[in-house]
């Protein structure tokens, strides 16, 4: 079963996904690699749990959303079981 559960950083690291801040109040999208925010905030936080400041317009709470279009496109998808099966 490929169960792509997209759910925390370490997932979207997996993925080759990128972390997506869009800003509702002036509108400005950024990216972050997973990766360099595993670094910061910890490999199992949930995506949707994030936020972030705007540094264009200096706006707080702005939510982390998985960007869905950054899979990179010469890594192959292959699925991984492990880090699953932890009992
Ligand atoms: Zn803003």
């Amino acid at each position: 079963m490929a169960n792509q559960k997209l759910d925390t950083l370490g997932d979207l690291s997996r993925h080759g996904l990128l972390v997506l801040f869009r800003c509702p109040g002036c509108g400005r999208e950024s990216r972050f690699e997973p990766r360099d925010m595993i670094l910061t905030i910890g490999l199992s936080r949930t995506i949707r749990d994030i936020r972030g400041a705007c540094s264009w317009c200096g706006r707080r709470g702005v939510r982390a959303e998985i960007n869905p279009h950054s899979l990179k496109p010469d890594r192959p998808r292959t699925a991984t079981p492990d880090g699953r099966g932890k009992s």
